[in-house]
């Protein structure tokens, strides 16, 4: 076995000195991957590129890979799921294995990857959401309340555990999304852009009829601060100035005035400034009547949601003004209130990750604590014990940020290979054999057998797949 080598590079740009691993011959080492999303895979991508025979083991909890790239990024952006492909080339790689339809916690406990393995890789994302914590969140007998954005754009794009959401779209002509960022900004596109335009894509059949009979017109975005600290990006914004015959509506007054104040601060900020200058060129004050609305709202945060006689329920705000630094703005209620009477309410203010039995969690940052990917307890670092993605980070980033951090997470793995004090793959196989997972597991091959079939299901409809949204037809298909 090789010592490893850690090369300092100082960058042309930046000057900032990076390390880089180089190729690494091992013998007898193999490392677990713990959910197979993006994470997951560009950290054995990782793996894969920079060491010569280390073996990699996938475990993910549904028979299908990818997790957020199939069930998180809107159906209308397909260049996004792109990653694939090379997610396609780890799967198709001699020395990663695929094992679907494995949760481990449950079918295999995190223990006992963690006495065969020579390092265990945490990357089960993000699985739960925040919630807004008012009264009438929950709705009253389990009717209306909120939706959590995460569980409607799971509905929409097939997530099994979605399927059940029960998604009246008919009853009311208003939205409201509580939240300022992307994936609030996807559910708006999918309720305002007309069905036909969805059809192509690889939303699921049955989210494209309940939106064929949608008689939602206008969406609400309500966010507790300004124009000036929203989460979302200039790309998704502009995508909604796109969507045909649709007010954009904002308080215009109330940007032009934030510009004005933090204009020397605007200045070095291009990106905003773009964004600025969007919300000012095609926004309108009011919009014109019979038209679809998008609205986006500042300054308001969620008191309380009611029912209501005409529409199904309010959701009352409390106006907010902003205290200190544009950078560090805090929200501060004025004690004016308004209600806005709506159908549907999501709430899309945050994804979170949950603790897995055997793991350190952070309960107040929910992510496994970590210094640069390797997991720790009470401080102390956990031998073989490593985190990736948005359970190592918290819920934030795209996936190229995502892939940024699985690799520095690789790296770390690779480094300490060399006190690693794994079993070998025979005993590891046996392991796997004694809990069941070889019997009961989707392999790479099966996956491969099922995306050929939605492929085919898709090409009927020309849609690029139409995802099958149960399980049970899942392995029926696979079998
Ligand atoms: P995930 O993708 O969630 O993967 C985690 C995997 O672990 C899942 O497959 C899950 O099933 C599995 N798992 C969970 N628990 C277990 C267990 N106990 N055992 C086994 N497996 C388990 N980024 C972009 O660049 N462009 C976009 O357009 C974009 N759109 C997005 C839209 C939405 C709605 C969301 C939420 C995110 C979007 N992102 C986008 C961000 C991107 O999806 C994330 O950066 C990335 O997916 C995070 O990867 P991850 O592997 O950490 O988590």
């Amino acid at each position: 076995m090789k010592a490893f080598l850690l090369l300092p590079q100082r960058t042309a740009s930046s000057g900032i000195r990076r390390f880089s691993v180089s190729v690494q011959a091992y013998r007898d080492k193999n490392i677990a991957i713990v959910g197979g999303g993006a994470a997951g895979f560009y950290t054995a991508a990782r793996l894969l590129a920079k060491t010569q025979d280390v073996n990699i083991d996938i475990f993910e909890q549904l028979p299908t890979p990818y997790g957020l790239v199939r069930f998180g990024v809107a159906p209308d952006h397909p260049e996004v799921k792109n990653c694939t492909t090379k997610f396609d080339q780890v799967s198709g790689s001699p020395r990663v294995r695929y094992f679907g339809n494995i949760q481990v916690g449950r079918q295999l406990a995190l223990e006992k990857l963690r006495s065969a393995y020579d390092g265990v890789v945490l990357s089960y994302g993000a699985s739960e959401d925040r919630k807004l914590g008012i009264p009438g969140e929950d709705g009253v007998d389990g009717k209306w309340g909120v939706v959590p954005a995460r569980q409607f754009v799971a509905w929409y794009n097939g997530l099994p555990e979605a399927q059940g959401l029960d998604v009246d779209l008919k009853s009311f002509d208003r939205v409201v999304i509580v939240g300022h960022g992307n994936v609030a900004l996807d559910c708006a596109r999918i309720l305002l852009t007309e069905p036909s335009e969805l059809a192509s894509t690889d939303i699921t059949a049955h989210a494209l009829e309940t939106l064929r009979g949608s008689n939602v017109r206008h969406v609400e975005m309500v966010g507790r601060r300004g124009p000036l600290q929203v989460a979302f990006t200039t790309k998704e914004l502009r995508e909604m100035t796109k969507i045909p015959a649709l007010d954009f509506i904002c308080d215009r007054d109330l940007v032009a005035s934030e510009c004005a104040k933090w204009a020397e601060w605007l200045d070095a900020s291009r990106s905003l400034k773009r964004m600025m200058d969007l919300l000012t060129k095609h926004a309108v004050s009011a919009g014109h009547s019979g038209r679809k609305s998008f609205t986006l709202s500042f300054l308001k945060s969620p008191v309380e949601v009611v029912p209501d006689q005409a529409a199904p329920q309010r959701i009352r705000f409390q106006i907010n003004r902003l205290e200190g630094p544009v950078d560090a703005a805090r929200a501060v209620g004025t004690g004016e209130f308004v209600d806005v009477p709506c159908g549907l309410i999501l709430r899309s203010i945050g994804y979170a990750s949950t603790p897995l039995d055997g793991a350190p969690f952070d309960g107040r940052r929910k992510i496994i604590p970590n210094i640069a990917g390797r997991a720790t307890d009470n401080g102390e670092l956990v031998p073989g014990l490593y985190a990736a993605g948005w359970v190592k980070r918290g819920p934030v980033g795209v996936i190229a940020t995502t892939m940024q951090d699985a690799y520095r997470t690789a790296d770390a793995v690779i480094m300490d290979l060399v006190h690693s004090q794994g079993q070998p793959r025979e005993a590891i196989d046996q392991m796997l054999s004694e809990s069941g997972v070889l019997s009961s597991c989707v392999t790479n091959a099966q996956w491969k057998r099922l995306e050929a079939f939605e492929a085919e299901a898709g090409q009927l409809t020309g849609k690029p797949r139409e995802k099958v949204t149960n399980i049970e037809q899942m392995l029926n298909i696979v079998k």
